[in-house]
């Protein structure tokens, strides 16, 4: 898929405020710092599209952008965050959970995991969450260029055998660096494909 046109639509805290589910929707979530601004920005090759390094605690929001003037990238809040107040996390869980679950035009989630650290369990347990809602999910890995392909691959193995302890079918995986754009070109291809259909 080629990229024409990627623009920024609506910030919202309010699930009753999104746009109407017209168009295909593709949210990537993650922890924290996982690398997710800089993979949307990568994904549309759209430098300052999503804000990269956000401060924890910032307001937690669902960024909408509209790609293509055909579907919608949709940046959510990450979780995780160390610092977080348990009143916030849980805050955070209610508004989130609630757009996953209600969200009609939602196609799929992409994860966001780092690729340089071994399987985490809030990691797990939120795709954990998500197959048990019978919500599609696929697992995106990122900041690959930081370490070898081996490391990666040993990390990803590991991650899957985590998640084979669930499903019977582990979802399809990426392994993606927004610095190379290794995996970009994949993910597009994904979404092209499942737009069509
Ligand atoms: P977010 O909090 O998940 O949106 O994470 P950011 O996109 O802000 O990235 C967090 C940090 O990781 C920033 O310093 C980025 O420059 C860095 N980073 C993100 N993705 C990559 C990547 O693919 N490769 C490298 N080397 N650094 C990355």
């Amino acid at each position: 898929m080629h990229i024409k046109s990627a623009e920024f639509v609506c910030s919202n805290t309010k699930i009753e405020k999104l746009p109407g589910p017209t168009l295909p929707e593709y949210a990537f979530i993650g922890r924290s710092n996982v690398g997710k601004s800089s993979l949307i920005n990568s994904l549309t090759g759209k430098k300052g599209l999503a804000k990269t390094s956000q401060k924890p605690g910032k307001t937690q929001l669902i960024n909408h952008f509209l790609i293509n003037d055909d579907w919608y990238l949709v940046d959510l809040p990450g979780y995780g965050f160390a610092q977080a107040s348990k009143k916030n996390r849980a805050e955070w869980e209610k508004f989130i959970r609630r757009y996953l679950v209600l969200r009609a035009n939602l196609q799929c989630v992409f994860v966001l995991v780092d690729s340089r650290h071994e399987p985490q369990k809030i990691d797990l347990d939120f795709c954990y969450w998500l197959g048990e809602q019978g919500i599609p999910f696929m697992i995106v890995f990122t900041k690959a260029d930081k370490q070898s392909k081996i490391k990666s691959d040993q990390n990803i193995a590991k991650f899957r055998a985590a998640l084979l302890q669930w499903f019977e079918e582990v979802p399809a995986h990426f392994l993606t660096s927004a610095e190379t754009k290794l995996g970009t070109a994949e993910i597009l291809s994904i979404i092209d494909g499942i737009n069509q259909q």
